[in-house]
């Protein structure tokens, strides 16, 4: 990878207390790990990260940041700060879930330096938590919020997920008020999905529990789009919500195709052009690599191409308010690709760029394929 000059830093925890149902991201419940994971996501941050290097944001996402017992943070945190220089007002978050937010932990993390929590409530409903496999309670997540607000945490993003089977309407509706109450300043809203290889999925394929239908998830969506508008809430990304002014920095930067460097099993890093990392999604095989510095077994680059690249803008730029801009299709005839979805007004398309339109949010995925193929 090219010399680092990031944007963000992102640190994955791959560690959780336990796993949900429908999670798909990379982490181990084997906690007894967590030391020598600990020590190897160290060493990473010392082989790759010099000193002095300037950063915009930083965030440890994971797997379950809040799992690491107070030692490890501390450790890990250390070795960061002391690398990197972060810009005055920074944006620092820390991915929680609600049952580790205790008073002496939200003071932790603040006099540690973060500023930011984003807390997977995922629902306030005590049987939707035990179907989805978290082991958290409803009012543990209304504690939680108040826990951060109460230690002077304002930069605050709570998590929901809707379209759940067996779900109505009147729930989701429900769920979002209930979100509200607690006046975080950001919401993200995700539509559950079955991904391969997780428990839901195996579940779903023995006939043990109901699929999510689409349209149960689209008429959950296009409400709450409506409903945030409504409260004029910023609806910058497809999943992604704020007030006016408390957009996600870091996230938002992934979108603009920044560059950043990621830390820890699975993590990804781009270095602003067009190289990729991936690191190996493997608490053992990472650790073991890092204990002797063995060389690149536990990492892989990849080197898009024009293609490649063009794919991946059009994939995530479509997903964000401001859309594509005109300056990424690079002589692609995207106005005819996409001529039919501005006919039908699922699209606008001016000077700018283009940007999906109404119900054209349910068609991101189709909308992008037809522009995929199209050579400049
Ligand atoms: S959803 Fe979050 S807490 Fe649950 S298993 Fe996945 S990473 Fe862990």
């Amino acid at each position: 990878m090219s010399a680092v000059h990031p944007k963000g830093i992102y640190v994955h925890v791959p560690f959780c207390r336990h796993a949900c149902r429908y999670c798909d991201f990379h982490f181990s419940t084997l906690l007894k790990q967590i030391p020598e994971v600990v020590a190897a996501m160290r060493r990473e941050a010392e082989l790759r990260i010099p000193h002095e290097t300037p950063a915009r944001t930083l965030y440890w996402g994971g797997g379950t940041p809040s799992v690491l017992p107070d030692a490890e943070f501390r450790a890990l945190n250390a070795v960061l700060r002391q690398r990197i220089v972060l810009e005055p007002d920074a944006e620092c978050t820390l991915e929680v879930n609600p049952e580790d937010v205790t008073p002496d932990r939200v003071a932790l993390w603040r006099s540690e330096g973060f500023n930011r929590l984003s807390i997977g409530v995922q629902s306030f409903r005590d049987d939707r938590l035990d179907w989805m496999g978290r082991p958290h309670r409803g009012k543990d997540a209304v504690d939680a919020v108040r826990r951060a607000q109460d230690a002077g945490f304002e930069d605050l993003s709570i998590d929901l997920i809707y379209g759940l089977p067996g779900s109505g309407l009147g729930e989701w509706q429900d769920q979002v008020g209930r979100a509200f109450e607690l006046e975080t300043p950001h919401l993200s809203a995700y539509a559950l999905t079955v991904e391969p290889r997780t428990a839901l999925a195996h579940d779903v394929a023995k006939g043990r529990t109901e699929a999510p239908r689409d349209e149960r998830a689209a008429e959950d969506f296009m409400w709450f789009r409506a409903e945030m508008h409504r409260q004029a809430w910023d609806a910058y990304e497809v999943s992604n919500y704020a007030k006016p002014g408390w957009r996600a920095v870091h996230n938002s930067s992934y979108w603009q195709g920044d560059p950043y460097v990621g830390l820890g099993p699975g993590a990804h890093s781009f270095d602003g052009h067009r190289q990729r990392r991936a690191n190996v999604r493997n608490n053992s095989v990472y650790q073991r690599a890092l204990a002797v510095a063995s060389g690149e077994d536990w990492f892989e680059l990849e080197d898009l191409n024009d293609q490649e690249w063009f794919h991946e803008q059009v994939l995530t730029q479509l997903r964000r308010a401001e859309g594509l801009p005109r300056a990424v299709a690079q002589r692609r005839d995207l106005d005819r690709a996409w001529a039919k979805w501005v006919r039908q007004g699922l699209m606008v398309a001016d000077d700018q760029g283009w940007r999906l339109n109404g119900e054209g949010w349910l068609w991101a995925d189709a909308i992008a394929s037809d522009a995929f193929g199209l050579e400049p």
